[in-house]
């Protein structure tokens, strides 16, 4: 895997396979520009030694690793670390992506960001990047998730940003992405679309995974520093697959480390139950990109469920599809009840409440732990799980039969 990230995706923006970009060629010369200033800045050290400055001075980077000493104790096996995305400003590592996405938005001289949202997680990082630029922010959002995200529509708000609700079709995260793509339309000029996630057409898959990347460089030198060597494992849980893509990017071209991605089984293996798109998805074409997707019967992508909303899309990363074709990685997937008991063990015996998003990787660690004797583990904590608190206590309780 020796200059992996030099070499993937290809200037067409695939892995493999995987990836291109399929939009109407009226959005072309939007995301060809996109594309080419993107090239330009990433060689720039204006913008390279801007982006430096924000993470350190307001985002808080680095953030740091932590051993997990009465979790490794108890489970007598491997030594369990985490990267605290959770520390990074606004609770979770899509600042990252959001802060560059909009630094690169002001250097194109676009006044606007735009994107979609489903839980609002999306949305409120974009809309912290907007304020911190001064930049005006628009945010797509179904009513059914507005209705049920009430806080993060608040935080939005606060933060300045427009929040358009969707009304038509299911009203959620689908017709979101279709109703942000038909105002960027109108406004490509003065606007550029923000891209959640390692999804979309190139060049965002690509792009993310840069200004993620910072999470595996910081994690591979914090811990070599702590350990004096490298981590045997690397952990992250794949939605779209940023946080995963960020971790791994540190690793990829290290044969030695073991790198898995997990995703979520919900309530099992029957379609509709789960968002298990490494696992059960086939080949084929989403929101402007190739990637495994989860098809019903008709071809049409299918219902998905996950407890942690942050995860549950039926397309996923065009690279995470040929990691996953190559077997660079190894993808997994964990139950609702395994994340939960993680959420509630990491709570409790380490002091630190994980998002459910990431709790689906501790949980796969957990589970892996007793069976690696001497062997080391490091995964990232995406986020933090202030914004699940009252979900979990409210339907789940506090974990009272946890037994570890
Ligand atoms: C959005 C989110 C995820 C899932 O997104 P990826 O692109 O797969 O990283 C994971 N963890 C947290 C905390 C999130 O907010």
């Amino acid at each position: 895997m020796k200059n992996y990230l030099k070499q993937f995706p290809d200037s067409n923006g695939y892995f493999g396979q995987f990836g291109g970009a399929f939009i109407p060629p009226q959005l072309e010369p939007h995301f060809k520009e996109i594309a080419e200033s993107y090239e330009r800045i990433a060689g720039d050290s204006s913008y390279i030694n801007e982006l430096r400055y924000i993470r350190k001075h307001f985002q808080g980077r680095p953030t740091p690793v932590s051993h997990l000493r009465n979790l490794s104790r108890r489970l007598g096996g491997a030594n369990i670390y985490l990267k605290r995305e959770d520390l990074n400003h606004s609770g979770a590592h899509k600042l990252n992506h959001c802060m560059g996405e909009a630094l690169l938005a002001k250097h194109m001289g676009k006044k606007k960001l735009i994107a979609e949202t489903g839980a609002g997680q999306h949305g409120v990082a974009l809309a912290t990047a907007a304020a911190y630029f001064d930049m005006q922010c628009e945010i797509h959002m179904g009513e059914v998730d507005i209705a049920k995200e009430h806080p993060n529509v608040v935080r939005m708000k606060l933060l300045g940003a427009e929040v358009v609700p969707v009304g038509f079709g299911g009203k959620t995260l689908k017709e979101a992405v279709d109703s942000a793509f038909m105002s960027y339309l109108d406004q490509g000029d003065e606007a550029i679309y923000a891209i959640g996630s390692v999804v979309g057409p190139h060049p965002f898959p690509k792009m993310v995974r840069a200004f993620q990347q910072v999470v595996g460089e910081e994690a591979r030198e914090q811990f070599i520093e702590m350990t004096g060597e490298l981590p045997d494992h690397a952990v992250a849980c794949v939605g779209g697959g940023s946080n995963a893509m960020g971790l791994f990017a540190g690793f990829i071209e290290d044969e030695a480390v073991s790198l898995h991605g997990v995703e979520p089984l919900g309530k099992g293996p029957e379609l509709g139950q789960h968002a298990a798109t490494m696992t059960y998805g086939k080949p084929g074409e989403i929101h402007g990109f190739k990637c495994l997707v989860l098809t019903d019967e008709n071809g049409e992508p299918a219902p998905v469920h996950s407890i942690a909303s942050g995860l549950d899309y039926p397309g996923v990363g065009p690279e995470h599809s040929y990691l996953h074709e190559i077997e660079r990685v190894n993808y997994q997937a964990v139950t609702d009840e395994e994340t939960l008991n993680a959420f509630w063990a990491l709570s409790r015996y380490e002091g630190i409440i994980p998002a459910l998003e990431s709790s689906h990787a501790v949980a796969y660690a957990l589970k892996m732990a007793p069976q690696k004797p001497g062997e080391t583990i490091l995964v990232n904590l995406s986020g933090r799980g202030d914004k699940d608190l009252d979900y979990v206590a409210d339907n789940f309780g506090f974990g009272e039969d946890l037994n570890l």
